[in-house]
């Protein structure tokens, strides 16, 4: 059997969030009713002209300086021609021979604890089309011109990924990027972060690449992973059949799990790229640049190292918490309110805050219970107010609206019993009430001590202290 190696490329399309297009001044909130936000210029009435969005520009230029790229002095705008009917003017303008940021790299972390370098070939700044709606008309296609001119800022990597958990760690990398850097939302179920993944495999040891295919329009991670793996395993299935790869477009059906052949490279369309004659050259001077370098906030990987010499935080709990600069920010308020135990602010935030933000499907900063709110709850576990367990109780009152901890405490009595006089009082009536299990116990039978513990916490439903609990206990049980 023939060893395989694959080799994948992305290009990723992160809308940019900028409040108007790159080239006109419609706004390009998401949601508006259709062909509202869509002026002259997006339309492509004769007669009008682009004017480029600085903004657009700034923001291509931050995430050139986060990969560590270099930003052009001078690049160039193109137009892409090709015929659609979401394409009023029969052209794209994009970015083609000169684009405005080129050769950065990123660092992915691999499973096996590795990190490798990614090469990012070019960021290049174009318009979005418009959408064509075939599911509300039948027989006949709605065009929505509100997304047309719409900013993207498409970033291109090298053939440098060579599985699909790989591209999917870049992909959640520049995600992760482009959100720190506030210049995309993210949004993948909107299509404001999308990818075209290029796959082709190899005999594992030979240089030359194969012939790629390109599967268009992923915009799920889950979707990304499945649809290169599909693709992979039809790549050598295909090969080893002795067939050939052919270059095309393929599309990949969720529901199928599959990737099909859109068009291949005869029926491709010929762009005929040239410099877009209504725009002159972009050109970026050195103190543009810097006011962007002024613009960028604490990097995810800086931020990271941070975490992990300033709060003694493990690489993953670190890397958790760095996931989005609102998870880090909320993290980092909840220890200075605490006044420092990080590790326990750690376990809380990615555990019980991050389980009920997940089940509900919501933003770190959509959340009920606020920094201050949670340090004042860690605080009474902290003074042994309440247990751990009773913690989490207080937690999901505090969620549901039942106000602050100390609130909830005094409503509910879940003050904790660490007087030892009313504690032994409960072990007594449980002991009196099992007979049994005190004779086995008194026997050698140790394991009935979990028992003992469980009808004590029962009986002081789950109040008295732990710790006193099982002192207490060891002891009685001796008799
Ligand atoms: P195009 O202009 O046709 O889209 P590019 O050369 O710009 O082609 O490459 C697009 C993407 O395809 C890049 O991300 C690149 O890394 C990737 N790529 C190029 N060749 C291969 C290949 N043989 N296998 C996998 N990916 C490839
Ligand atoms: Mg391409």
């Amino acid at each position: 059997m023939m060893e395989w190696e694959s080799v994948i490329g992305l290009e990723i399309h992160a809308q940019l969030a900028t409040k108007s297009k790159i080239f006109s001044g419609a706004a390009t909130a998401y949601g508006a009713a259709p062909n509202t936000q869509a002026c002259a210029i997006d339309l492509g009435l004769p007669g009008v002209l682009p004017v480029l969005n600085t903004d657009a520009v700034r923001m291509a230029a931050m995430f050139g300086l986060a990969v560590e790229a270099t930003v052009a002095e001078r690049s160039v705008f193109a137009r892409k021609n090709y015929f659609y009917p979401d394409l009023p003017k029969g052209y794209q303008i994009s970015q083609y021979e000169l684009p405005v940021v080129h050769q950065g790299h990123l660092i992915i972390d691999l499973d096996d604890g590795t990190t490798k370098t990614i090469g990012i070939t070019r960021a290049h700044l174009e318009e979005d089309a418009g959408k064509s709606l075939h599911e509300d008309f039948s027989g006949m296609t709605g065009i929505d011109l509100n997304r047309a001119g719409t900013p993207l800022l498409e970033i291109v990597s090298e053939p440098d990924l060579r599985s699909a958990k790989e591209a999917v760690a870049y992909m959640k990398k520049i995600h992760t990027l482009v959100r720190y850097l506030g210049i995309c939302d993210g949004n993948m179920q909107e299509g404001s972060f999308r990818c075209d993944a290029n796959v082709s495999v190899r005999p594992k040891g030979q240089e030359r690449f194969g012939t790629r295919a390109e599967i268009k329009n992923l915009n799920s991670f889950r979707f990304v992973e499945r649809a290169i793996e599909y693709e992979i395993e039809r790549q050598i299935h295909l090969l080893e059949d002795g067939g050939t790869v052919v270059q095309e477009t393929r599309l990949y059906d969720p529901d199928q799990g599959e990737t099909r052949s859109m068009r291949s490279k005869e029926e491709a369309n010929d762009y005929r790229y040239f410099p877009d004659p209504d725009l002159l050259p972009l050109s970026i001077d050195t103190a543009f640049i810097e006011a962007a370098r002024q613009a960028l906030p604490e990097l995810p990987d800086a931020k990271r190292e941070r975490f992990m010499g300033e709060y003694q935080l493990s690489a993953y709990d670190a890397a958790l918490l760095t996931v989005s600069r609102d998870l880090a920010d909320y993290f980092e308020a909840t220890v200075a309110a605490l006044g420092g135990e990080a590790k326990l602010c750690a376990n809380w935030v990615m555990g019980d805050l991050s389980g009920f933000l997940n089940k509900e499907s919501k933003d770190i900063g959509d959340s009920p219970v606020d920094p201050s709110q949670l340090a004042g709850l860690l605080r009474r576990i902290q003074d042994q107010t309440i247990s751990g367990k009773i913690a989490k109780e207080v937690f999901e009152a505090m969620w549901q609206g039942a106000g602050d901890a100390d609130a909830v405490i005094d409503q509910r009595g879940l003050r904790q019993i660490t007087d030892s006089s009313a504690i032994e009082q409960i072990i007594d009536t449980v002991i009196e009430t099992n007979p049994n299990q005190l004779a086995q116990y008194r026997s050698g039978k140790d394991k009935l001590f979990g028992f003992f513990v469980g009808q004590v916490m029962k009986a002081s439903k789950g109040k008295a202290n732990p710790q006193q609990v099982n002192e207490l206990l060891l002891k009685k049980l001796a008799g």
